[in-house]
């Protein structure tokens, strides 16, 4: 009875430890204006996914839940009302609506445009990527590269030589170093300065700033966040320390959770729900680095609904049913969530353009 005992606090003194002392968001002085953007991207995330991933974690016990601002982006192409992640992401990064497919280009002769990437990065200020896709896949791509089709990846993997962006953490190395035209980028990108790294593990990188660098997470797609990916809310984190060493202006960084979207697709409810985890944990990682810098503007956003899930009643009046009523995008409003200096200008119900535009605003 007594070891019996023993063993009971002990088990009750390890949860007290490991259960750390919330961050209370608000209890923070903001600057006037931000100094930093932090882009969190979940694709194919809207209301239905982040309803359920609510649900699912238990009322009250989600990140989304911390936000004070929110409003609705209108997420439709320039030639569809459902849009796909390329158009989507084009209006995120340059401010117009484009046609699907088109990365950075712009109708009716898929001119590019000026990324925020690209010009934040002209003006001064340390840029990233972090994504659980391949760098060359649409939602990343429309930040730094200028296609008339997503599918030109090896020509979207050109593009990343041409900007001087300060770090990128992503899967599809492939793409860089075996190609249709023999060239082998990841060698350019050595040659530009760049510290090249391969696998997960985020040490020995130059958090100093002192270096630019690249890590490839994958040779092709990472895997799933149930498949034992787990790097998102780390890498966030370290690229936001990184990013703050690298210069004194500021920066801009964009963070994806990309598979929200290929649940989606597969109306696989429990991919969804290991992906709604692990993005809602690396919003978290961001939210603290915000809350501690008082400078940083962070929005959260999804490019558009995926699957077209409804969460309808089930047997258990504790539970919902989550049906799926389609393989592909939908229309539905997409949710904006926004923290720090200049949140309030994330307020209302826009057009997803308007992400670029209020960003912008946000630094004037
Ligand atoms: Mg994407
Ligand atoms: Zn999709």
């Amino acid at each position: 009875m007594r070891l019996f005992l023993l063993l009971l606090s002990l088990i009750f003194s390890s949860c007290a430890a490991n259960r750390k002392a919330e961050i209370d968001y608000y209890n923070v002085q903001f600057a006037e204006k931000p100094r930093n953007i932090i882009l969190l991207i979940g694709d194919g995330m809207a209301l239905p996914q982040v309803s359920a991933h609510i649900y699912w974690q238990g009322v009250g016990k989600t990140i989304f839940e911390k936000f004070k601002v929110v409003g609705f982006h209108k997420s439709y192409a320039y030639n569809d009302l459902v849009t796909d992640s390329a158009a989507g992401a084009t209006a995120f990064a340059c401010g117009h609506k484009t046609t699907n497919g088109a990365i950075g280009v712009l109708p009716p002769d898929n001119h590019p445009c000026p990324t925020i990437l690209e010009q934040l990065s002209e003006e001064g200020y340390a840029t990233g990527m972090v994504v659980t896709c391949t760098a060359t896949h649409a939602t990343p791509a429309c930040f730094i590269a200028h296609r008339e089709l997503r599918a030109f990846t090896d020509e979207i993997a050109l593009d990343y030589l041409k900007t001087p962006f300060d770090c990128l953490i992503a899967g599809g190395e492939k793409n860089f170093d075996e190609r249709y035209d023999k060239l082998n980028l990841v060698d350019s990108f050595k040659t530009k300065g760049y510290v090249v790294k391969r696998g997960t593990n985020l040490k020995n990188l130059p958090m100093d700033g002192s270096k630019p660098f690249v890590v490839f997470t994958d040779d092709r797609e990472p895997p799933t966040a149930s498949g034992g990916r787990k790097y998102l809310p780390e890498a966030s984190k370290k690229a936001c320390e990184y990013l703050d060493k690298r210069s004194d202006k500021g920066f801009f960084l964009m963070i994806e959770g990309s598979q929200i979207d290929w649940a989606g697709h597969a109306n696989d409810r429990n991919w969804l729900r290991s992906e709604m985890e692990d993005f809602d944990r690396t919003i978290r990682k961001v939210l603290e680095f915000a809350a501690k810098d008082g400078e940083t503007l962070v929005i959260v956003t999804g490019d558009h609904e995926c699957g077209g899930l409804a969460l309808t009643k089930s047997d258990s009046r504790k539970e919902f049913k989550p049906v799926f009523s389609t393989r592909l995008h939908t229309a539905a409003l997409v949710p904006v969530y926004a923290y720090g200096p200049k949140a309030e200008l994330f307020r209302g119900t826009y057009e997803n353009t308007d992400i670029y535009w209020k960003m912008r605003k946000a630094l004037e």
